[in-house]
Formats: structure tokens, C-alpha cells, sequence
């Protein structure tokens, strides 16, 4: 793979962990050094469980260099799909919360009680999933431990999964839990990140009539939470595109560290 500029039409990477340091809210200058150059090859698309205004506060803002043309994001994990053009981030495809089976609004407040010991549910800022942050979501990331936050969300993700099967048992038919490790993301079953990648690559062939496989396997999918329960499982489980792993149970380096060497690997940067 070193060196040569391979098969990879496009690249998917997530952003807390994968573009970030652990903990970190926004990217290195190293790490926008490497997505500026990837940028000018091919197009390239955050999916990441934030929303688009935090995407353009802790990402965007920083991405100086990068070819602004070739740049798409797939925010709220997955479930709504943007590209960007004269200035602004067009939306090209959004997936629904699955009512029938919960309403939104409800599972919101029935959540917000739930995990009241460990966080909160953050209100009016996505706009099709449901997010549960912990309680250190506001400390200054110098002032917090990772690990401490890992175990926040961890215990989030556990006890917003038994309230679910309180519902139903059969829940993640409709919906999915995942746990960024910062953070919950309760999103419709069929708007996951892998959905993120599929319609991100269904846009690429028909706007700009590039050609993949049926399994997208042209486009490279990097995420840091590939477990059971952890926000890439879809993402990263090859159902579609190529995916890497840079978080902790990999083979290292990690987080973004891992992610710059497997861009200037695959893209001979
Ligand atoms: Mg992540």
C-alpha cells in the first residue's frame, strides 16, 4: 500500500478520535496538513455523530487548505447528508426518525430522566437523532479526564439501551445506540453512518459520474469505535466501503496519528 496512489476513489472519516486527539475537540494542523493534500485527490466526507453547526465550529473552522469543492459531511451519524457549495453546506439527503415506533420528542425527556445521574440529553441541536452527553461535556478538555468521560458514556450508552428494551426488545430494528465514547447517539436503524457512506458515494456517481463497486469498496471509511455499541460499528463493519480502525483495540498508532498514516499510505502523500 506505501506509496502508491492505489484504487481509493474517496475517503469517510469520522471526527472525534479519528481526526482528533482523544479528548481533543477540534483537528491538529498536522491532521488538516494531510486532509488538504487528500483533498486535492479525491472527495473526502466527515460522518461524524455531531451536527452541522458543531461541525463548522470544531471542524470547518479549522480545515485551512482543504479544497473546500471536494469536502462533504454526513453529520448526526450518519442520518443527514450535506456537499459544499458557493460558501454553504447543501443538504443531499436525510434519513427520519422512525416515529411509529418511538416519538422523538417523548424519548427525549424519558431519556433526559434516565440518565440524570450521568449526563443529559442535548436539546434542539440535532435534527433527526437524539443526543446524550455526560455531565463533564462542558469542562475544558485540559481540565478532563478521557477516561472518565469513556465511563460516563459507557454507562449512558448501557442504561439507554435497557430503557429501549423496555419498549421493545426488537429496538434496534428501528433504532441504533452508539456510544462515541464521548457521547450517546440514538439514531434511526437505517440512517447509520454506513447508510452515511452509501449515500455519500450514490451522490458521487451521479454528480460527478464516478464509478465504484457495489459494495463502494473505492471509498476508504476510517472511525476510532468500531465495538459493539460504539458509534462506527456500522460504519466499520465492511458492509460498505473499505474500513480502517484507529482506535485502541487496533493496531496502532491511534486516533489521529493512525488516521495520517493511513492517508499518506494509501494516497502516497
Ligand atoms: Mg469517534
Amino acid at each position: 500500500m506505501q506509496g502508491s496512489s492505489n484504487n481509493y476513489k474517496a475517503v469517510v472519516f469520522d471526527f472525534d478520535g479519528t481526526i482528533t486527539k482523544r479528548g481533543v475537540h477540534h483537528p491538529t494542523p498536522e491532521m488538516v496538513e494531510v486532509l488538504a493534500k487528500v483533498s486535492q485527490k479525491v472527495p473526502i466526507a466527515c460522518c461524524t455523530g455531531r451536527q452541522l453547526e458543531s461541525f463548522l465550529r470544531h471542524g470547518l473552522e479549522f480545515f485551512e487548505g482543504v479544497n473546500l469543492e471536494n469536502l462533504h459531511l454526513m453529520a448526526e451519524n450518519g442520518a443527514i447528508g450535506y456537499f459544499y457549495q458557493n460558501g454553504e453546506f447543501k443538504e443531499f439527503y436525510r434519513s427520519r426518525w422512525p416515529e411509529e415506533f418511538v416519538a422523538r420528542e417523548g424519548l427525549m425527556a424519558r431519556m433526559n430522566e434516565v440518565i440524570k445521574e450521568f449526563g443529559s440529553v442535548y436539546f434542539e441541536a440535532h435534527r433527526i437523532v437524539v443526543v446524550l452527553r455526560t455531565h463533564l461535556h462542558n469542562f475544558d478538555y485540559e481540565e478532563r479526564d478521557p477516561d472518565e468521560v469513556a465511563a460516563l458514556s459507557a454507562k449512558i450508552h448501557q442504561l439507554a439501551c435497557e430503557e429501549l428494551a423496555r419498549i421493545s426488545v426488537d429496538y434496534e430494528k428501528f433504532l441504533h445506540v452508539g456510544d462515541s465514547g464521548i457521547g450517546v447517539v440514538i439514531g434511526p436503524a437505517d440512517g447509520d453512518k454506513d447508510f452515511g457512506v452509501e449515500m455519500f458515494g450514490k451522490f458521487l456517481m451521479r454528480e460527478r459520474g464516478m464509478e465504484f463497486s457495489p459494495n463502494f469498496k473505492e471509498i476508504l471509511a476510517i472511525g476510532d469505535r468500531p465495538q459493539v455499541g460504539g458509534n462506527d460499528h456500522y460504519f466499520l463493519n465492511g458492509r460498505v466501503g473499505t474500513p480502517f480502525s484507529v482506535g485502541p483495540e487496533s493496531e496502532g498508532p491511534f486516533h489521529e496519528e493512525g488516521t495520517r498514516k493511513i492517508l499518506v499510505d494509501c494516497f502516497g502523500l
